[in-house]
């Protein structure tokens, strides 16, 4: 079953997704990329996470393609960049947005990163933006726990909905800190390279041996499934892989099949130990 994850004002989101980076950045590509981003909204993928800064626009452009015909299909996230993110420049680049993914809403808009722009002001321009409906929510990314206390006092109550940072087993520092708190404040995590964007990670022994205890809809659980499991076995998380096949991207959606057991979780603990102090927010 394909969980969900709640934002405040009660709107529910899929609790698993779709990454987009790298997406459209070849034109050889691009078919076997539409064809992937649709199977996976077949098999019950409904979120998909883009940026304005992807190739520049080309992963809009791509997932506009993609979802054309099944937009009301789609839970749709795309991102801001920190340089765009005033009062003036956030209309015109989420317009741009719009415009490359075919649609008039863009469901959670999140800033990508914190610049130089004051967080009063883009807290201001995300408001507008909701106001005007051209978005449903907003929320931000690579924001650590002291950014998302300095953002609580700034925004209303409740006002944002999502902070997108890199979770996955071999980066587990904001266990310790900010997952709980964004939890307590009513915002979702989204995991960014749940997979450790599909190196060393998937070749870890214990994924492997903790797959051969499972099965899916599809087979055998894969370590590329049980890593996904793992970062959804919290409630409140979202996990967003990226895939350029229909293979992975079925993959990948099985995943919501699989429940780790507390015996799973305590034998990747001892591969992967949670933090036992705060460890500052990764980035990618
Ligand atoms: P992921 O951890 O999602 O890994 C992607 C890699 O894993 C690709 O090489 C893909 O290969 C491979 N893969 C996918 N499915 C499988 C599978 N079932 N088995 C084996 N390998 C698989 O990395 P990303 O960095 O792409 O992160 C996911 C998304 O998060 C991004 O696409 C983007 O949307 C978002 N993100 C946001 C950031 C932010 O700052 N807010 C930063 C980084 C990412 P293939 O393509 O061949 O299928």
């Amino acid at each position: 079953m394909m969980g969900s994850v709640t934002f405040p004002d009660g709107t529910t989101i899929p609790a698993l997704g779709m990454g987009t980076w790298t997406l459209g950045d070849r034109a050889d590509r691009r078919a076997r990329e539409i064809a992937a981003l649709r199977a996976g909204l077949d098999q019950g993928l409904k979120l998909i996470d883009t940026a304005e800064m992807y190739g520049n626009g080309r992963s809009e452009t791509l997932v506009g393609e993609a979802i054309a015909g099944r937009r009301d299909d789609v839970c749709l996230v795309t991102k801001v960049l920190p340089s765009n993110a005033s009062r003036r420049a956030m209309p015109a680049s989420c317009r741009a947005s719009l415009r490359r993914l075919g649609t008039d809403r863009i469901d959670l808009y999140l800033l990508h990163w914190q610049g130089g722009i004051p967080l009063d002001e883009t807290v201001e321009a995300f408001e507008r933006l909701k106001q005007d409906g051209l978005i449903g929510a907003w929320g931000v990314s690579n924001f650590d726990d002291d950014d998302m206390a300095a953002l609580s006092r700034l925004a209303p109550a409740g006002a944002c909905a999502a902070n997108q940072i890199l979770y996955s087993l071999d980066y587990r520092g904001v266990e310790f800190d900010l997952l709980p708190a964004d939890r307590r404040r009513g915002v979702v995590t989204m995991a960014y390279s749940p997979l450790g964007q599909g190196g060393e990670l998937l070749r870890a022994p214990v994924l492997a041996r903790i797959a051969a205890r499972h099965e899916t809809a599809m087979g055998p659980a894969t370590p590329a499934q049980v890593a996904l499991a793992w970062v959804l076995r919290r409630p409140n998380v979202v996990a967003i892989p990226k895939a350029g096949s229909v293979a992975h991207q079925r993959e990948n959606a099985a995943a919501a099949d699989i429940a780790l057991s507390d015996d799973d979780l305590a034998t990747i603990d001892r591969s992967f130990p949670p933090p036992t102090r705060k460890i500052p927010l990764a980035m990618i």
